[in-house]
């Protein structure tokens, strides 16, 4: 019998998550992207076939059945890319196959440029794909590359339903608009009535934010949950405040949520005839990539939510070492929370 990873064993709800990526595609131009900052267009530039698909579907399947024993750990996996909606009939059929071998809908993580009437109907008819998370542009700095926010919002708008949910995704925030956020927030609740969640930008392209940054992030965020705690769901730098950077959609949940990629390349070399074998290495990388802190600062009153961190954070990456990411991850951390402690006040006894 295998030893199960100790991530699995610790109290308290949680969530795993697989992401796969079904596409190398792009129908932008993000500039921020994280996807293509660490990979050329036009070489990966395909879509997953469907033997690799149906080996991480049974993976994913068999996973299933060793976290049943689990009753705290919640299980899903979304499609992402490139663009998953780039795939067309594809999809859905990808999603049905997945729906029938996992019995777990899917989720679409998509820029939304691609959502359109007959793309609804298709959907609708089908029914193997859960929901769709629409990434959403800074509205005052919109990048020349990513789909037009207004007109994505207007496709929210008209075609989100019960039967087939469009929700507004996540927005991607750089550091000199740590000043603009709660102007950010007013615009989506304007158009939207909920606001999507703001994530700094993240890995390759992530800047150490200075300190009028900084505090220009602590009053926006007061601003914001003053604001509009009563009206809706705030999802503030998942990365930082959940241990969710690339999931944030969950991060209202207030559950541990751990992430694994699974990708187009098949770099943990998964195939239908080692599926077994490779469930407790998958259950393990979870653990690695996001191994226990112990941060030096014994007397931190936030050390609850350092306990296991994303593992970029504690190791850095490529151009960023592990001394100056441990220290920006401690300094939105504080500023964060001393800001939502700030919020909490003044919402209980006043200014
Ligand atoms: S917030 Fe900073 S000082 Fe506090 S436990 Fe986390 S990393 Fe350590």
């Amino acid at each position: 019998m295998k030893i199960l990873p100790k991530i699995l064993k610790e109290k308290g709800e949680k969530i795993l998550c697989f992401s796969i990526t079904i596409t190398g595609k792009c129908n932008a131009n993000c500039s921020y992207c994280h996807f293509f900052a660490r990979k050329e267009r036009r070489e990966i530039a395909f879509d997953i076939s469907k033997e690799l698909l149906e080996s991480y579907l049974l993976l994913i399947k068999n996973i299933s059945n060793v976290l049943s024993k689990f009753p705290q750990i919640k299980l899903y996996y979304r499609f992402s890319g490139g663009e998953p909606l780039m795939l067309n009939r594809k999809l859905f059929e990808f999603a049905q196959k997945a729906y029938e071998i996992t019995n777990i809908k899917p989720y679409v993580l998509t820029n939304g440029k691609a959502i359109n009437k007959k793309f609804i109907e298709t959907a609708q008819k089908y029914k193997s794909i859960n929901h769709l998370y629409v990434s959403v542009e800074n509205p005052f700095d919109p990048d020349p590359g990513a789909p037009d926010v207004l007109k994505i919002i207007k496709k929210i708008k008209k075609f989100n339903s019960e039967k087939f949910p469009i929700i507004p995704g996540v927005v991607v925030i750089k550091n000199q608009h740590f000043k603009n956020l709660f102007k950010i927030a007013n615009f989506f609740y304007k158009n939207l009535n909920c606001l999507p969640a703001f994530s700094e930008e993240g890995y390759a392209l992530f800047t150490p934010p200075t300190e009028l940054q900084l505090r220009e992030l602590h009053e926006n965020i007061v601003k914001i949950i003053t604001n509009f705690s009563d009206k809706t769901k705030i999802i503030l730098f998942p990365s930082i405040t959940s241990i969710s950077s690339l999931f944030p959609e969950f991060c209202g949940e207030h559950k541990n949520i751990y992430i694994l990629g699974l990708d187009l390349e098949n770099k943990y070399k998964i195939n239908k005839q080692n599926i077994k074998q490779k469930t407790f290495e998958i259950l393990q990388q979870f653990e690695e990539n996001y191994p226990i802190f112990n941060c030096d600062d014994k007397n931190c009153k936030w050390s609850n939510g350092c306990k296991r961190i994303l593992k970029g954070w504690l190791y850095g990456w490529k151009k960023f070492p592990s001394k100056k990411s441990i220290k920006s991850y401690c300094e939105l951390k504080k500023t964060i929370y001393e800001a939502i402690l700030k919020a909490n006040i003044i919402l209980k006894y006043g200014k």
